[in-house]
This record gives C-alpha cells, structure tokens and sequence, in this order.
C-alpha cells in the first residue's frame, strides 16, 4: 500500500465507523477519569511549590471569581469547612500556649481598632478576627507586632488559611 492509499484507507474506515469510534473514544475517557484524577494528584504532589505558586498568581488575578467560587465550595463542603476550622483551632492551642494568651487578645484588639472593626479583604464588619501575616507559631517574635496583624472577617480568614497555609 502507498502512503496515500493508506491514507484513503485510514479515512475510509474513519467514515466508516465514526459511530463507534466516538463511542469507544467516550468509554476510554470515562474509564482513564479516575486514573488521570490519580495522575493529577501525583503530580500536584510532586510540584506543590509550583502549584502553589500557580494558584496563588491565579487567586491575584481572579480575586472576585475566587472569592464566590470558594463562598461555593464552602457552602457545599460544610463538613470540611468545620474540619479545618477545628484544626486551625486546635493548632492555634498548641502553638500558642507559650505566648501570653492575654498579650494576644490585646494585640488583636489593637488590630482591629487600627483597621476600623473592617475585614481588609471584603470590608465586612461583622465575625471578625485579626490574622497573623506571618503565622506565630513559625514567627513567634513577630507574634505580637502590629504590622504583623491584618483584620479579617470569619469567611476571608478561613479562605487564608486555607488556600495559603501558614507563611
Ligand atoms: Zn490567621
Ligand atoms: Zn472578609
């Protein structure tokens, strides 16, 4: 067979069968879904920094979009939301429990003063905690300094942490 015979041939059986084609093609894809999910996984693992360093680049860009498509994901994945929630808190015991727990609820105070009882990210007044830039438990110095602190309301500081983990 010459190239374009086989060329002709290739088509030929394309039109052919193009029914069955497509349907094998859409049975592949369903069967590879876990195993590129996998994959994906694999390499997200493998290249967390460059990830991490993606997604942040992309939530700079997308502020608004990431904020509703968390507010979504949140919303859908209560029990999650909890679970790190309570983590974050059972944390924030453990690593705390060397710095003043009285010194620290002044800082906060004098945080959220300083930034007018408003959530920096959304402006909302309400649940609001401050946050630590640089987290205390890897900054314990920086624990109680105020250009340390930033005012965040319960929904922005939740999607902080977990979208960046502790600096
Ligand atoms: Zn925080
Ligand atoms: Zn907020």
């Amino acid at each position: 067979m010459t190239k374009e015979e086989k060329a002709e041939y290739a088509k030929e059986y394309y039109e052919a069968n193009k029914v069955k084609i497509k349907l094998r093609s859409k049975e592949y894809r369903r069967n590879n879904k876990e195993k590129k999910a996998l994959q994906d996984k694999i390499y997200r693992d493998n290249n967390k920094e460059k990830v991490a360093s993606h997604s942040k680049q992309w939530a700079l860009e997308n502020k608004e979009k990431r904020k509703t498509s968390v507010k979504k994901w949140a919303l859908k994945n209560k029990d999650k939301v909890m679970q790190i929630q309570k983590r974050y808190y059972e944390n924030l015991e453990l690593k705390n429990s060397d710095i003043s727990k009285r010194a620290l609820k002044a800082w906060s105070f004098q945080i959220k003063k300083r930034d007018n009882y408003t959530c920096q990210m959304c402006c909302s007044t309400e649940k609001l905690h401050a946050h630590h830039i640089f987290s205390k438990s890897k900054h314990p110095t920086l624990a109680l300094i105020l250009n340390n602190g930033i005012t965040l309301c319960e929904a922005c500081h939740m999607e902080e942490h977990a979208l960046n983990g502790d600096i």
